[in-house]
């Protein structure tokens, strides 16, 4: 028997949903979340991307790649903190967090990415806890169905959020051209 029949057999579907936390304060955090879709995607299991704080007003190369793939990719923000009035963001934020409730709890995803959350969680501007309670994202991670991956990129992971997780990657920032005066390129950040 090959490695991968026994892998197959091992992974059968049945394994209970996991939780993966990708934080830290380099680059990599979204793209390595986007890497699972796609390879969850390869696998024919049902993906949903609910992205917290990027705006469905601008384009994203992982928007456009996921849709041809047939992958739902949503942005629940609304933009920059300076566009938009706390109440904007804060409405957004309750709405993007009814929806991440409503579609991890349905049931209908093998996997659910929560792009920005852990960003979300913890800003500072502005109340959250609120209309995105950190005490509801503990328990949604507790008690959602048991076969949905669950993945929630963002710097800055809440403690108990980590605690509760299967997995922690920190990124850390090494280098970065952003110091040499190169910023947002297209196809590398959106
Ligand atoms: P990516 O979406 O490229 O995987 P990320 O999700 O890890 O990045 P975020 O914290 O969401 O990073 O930041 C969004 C953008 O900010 C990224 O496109 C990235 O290039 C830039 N960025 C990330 N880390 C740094 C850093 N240490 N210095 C400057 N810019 C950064
Ligand atoms: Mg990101």
């Amino acid at each position: 028997m090959s490695n991968e029949t026994v892998a197959n057999e091992k992974g059968n579907g049945k394994q209970r949903g996991l939780t993966l936390v990708y934080t830290g304060n380099g680059k990599g955090k979204t793209t390595a979340a986007l890497g699972l879709a796609l390879r969850a995607t390869g696998r024919d299991m049902k993906v949903l991307v609910l992205q917290f704080l990027k705006s469905p007003e601008r384009t994203y190369g992982e928007q456009i790649a996921l849709q041809r793939l047939g992958v739902e990719i949503r942005q629940l923000g609304i933009g920059f903190t300076w566009t938009k009035t706390p109440e904007e963001h804060r409405q957004a934020l309750a709405r993007g967090w009814e929806i991440t409730r409503q579609e991890v709890m349905s049931g209908n995803y093998d996997m659910v990415i929560l792009d920005e959350i852990n960003n979300a969680l913890v800003i500072k501007s502005f109340l959250v806890d609120d209309v995105l309670p950190l005490e509801e994202v503990l328990a949604l991670i507790k008690n959602r169905p048991s076969h949905t991956h669950l993945v929630l990129t963002g710097r800055n992971a809440d403690e108990k959020v980590m605690e509760l997780a299967d997995l922690v990657s920190r990124v850390d920032a090494v280098k970065h051209y952003y110091n040499e005066g190169i910023s947002s390129v297209k196809g590398i950040e959106f």
